[in-house]
């Protein structure tokens, strides 16, 4: 729910609200420009209500219908900048993420690092630790997989996102890492999310196979009840009944999210086609749809990669997507972070 308060509410009556509150056992979050509002998030007893009410300073509760608070524009109409290393994703500029699938070796990395840096992209992906439908197939090289993209990472002066599969891959993660991906098929690991919530690194949380727009923010709203508010939301595609690519892209996510939330949006083409020739006109729509990021998979030779090849960019394809995106964020009053 919102406390609306009074404008004329002095800091003394303020204050008093907030030993109320916290008599209540409720903790405030602020709201609404300038501290008009106070809002409070958890279950609020009926008796604590009818307490609420005769606080100092309370002019009217309004209860908020959205199951979410936290990710909730109502409760945050600001939009949330997330920094990744110098990039800042969620504001006027464009942030491309680009990589392989996973990190296959240390040259490896390194060489698609420089292509990375060459193509003026700001942000490295790469997997180390990769959730594989078949247990038979490539499943990343683990810690190894994380030293050579932070060595990547750090000799381009790029910064790095990898995927977290379970909270006991954090520590090593936080040595390594500067934006932990939870993956689309752990979107609703609930253990996972809160141990999110206690870190404090930013999150790409990946949309799952079959999420509403409502349950993907449920779990952003995890991770931000345990006190990290740096999520960024990613749309991959959802699972249809449409063979033809891998899965569907969902752009209509985008704008509807923009008013449901405060937290950026990135769009990840490669994962939501699956098809190489077809990635860069989804990421075109993403861009011009108003996602505020775009993470991209390519590799140096896609026929020999160890996992996601048939949808990976030739690095000259990669250079074309950067020209096209930059012209498109310009036509929208954007620009792209270079
Ligand atoms: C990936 O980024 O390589 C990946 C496995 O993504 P997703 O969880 O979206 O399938
Ligand atoms: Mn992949």
């Amino acid at each position: 729910m919102l406390l609306i308060l009074d404008p004329q509410a002095t800091p003394e009556t303020l204050e008093a609200l907030r030993s109320g509150l916290a008599r209540l056992g409720l903790s405030p979050h602020m709201a609404g420009e300038g501290g008009t509002a106070i809002g409070i998030v958890g279950t609020v007893s009926a008796k604590a209500k009818a307490e609420l009410a005769k606080l100092p300073g309370v002019r009217k509760i309004v209860p908020v219908a959205e199951p979410y608070r936290l990710a909730s524009r109502v409760f945050h109409p600001a939009p949330t900048l997330v920094n990744v290393g110098k990039a800042q994703v969620g504001g006027r500029q464009v942030v491309m993420m680009a990589g392989p699938c996973s990190v296959e070796s240390r040259e490896h990395i390194l060489e698609m690092a420089r292509l990375v840096k060459e193509a003026g992209i700001p942000v490295l992906r790469g997997g180390a630790y990769k959730p594989r439908t078949s247990p038979y197939a490539f499943q990343g090289l683990g810690e190894k997989g994380l030293e050579y993209l932070k060595e990547a990472g750090e000799k381009y002066d790029l910064a790095t996102v990898s995927e977290v599969m379970d909270a006991s891959q954090l520590p090593a993660m936080l040595e390594t890492i500067d934006l932990l991906q939870v993956g689309a098929r752990n979107m609703q690991n609930f253990t996972l999310l809160s141990a999110l919530g206690k870190v404090r690194r930013p999150v790409l949380l990946k949309r799952g196979l079959s999420a509403t727009l409502q349950e993907w923010l449920m779990s952003a709203e995890y991770i931000m009840a345990g006190g990290n508010d740096q999520v960024i939301l990613c749309e991959r595609g959802i699972r249809t009944f449409e063979p033809a690519t891998r899965n569907t892209f969902d752009v209509s996510c985008i704008p509807v999210l923009r008013e449901m939330t405060h937290l950026p949006i990135v769009v990840d083409p490669s994962h939501a086609i699956g098809v190489r020739d077809k990635v860069i006109p989804l990421a075109r729509a993403g861009v011009a749809a108003g996602a505020d990021g775009v993470i991209v998979e390519f590799h140096t030779c896609p026929e020999e990669a160890l996992s996601d090849g048939p949808q990976a960019l030739y690095p000259e394809q990669l250079d074309q997507l950067v020209r096209e995106l930059e012209g498109i964020a310009q036509v929208i009053g954007r620009g792209m972070n270079r």
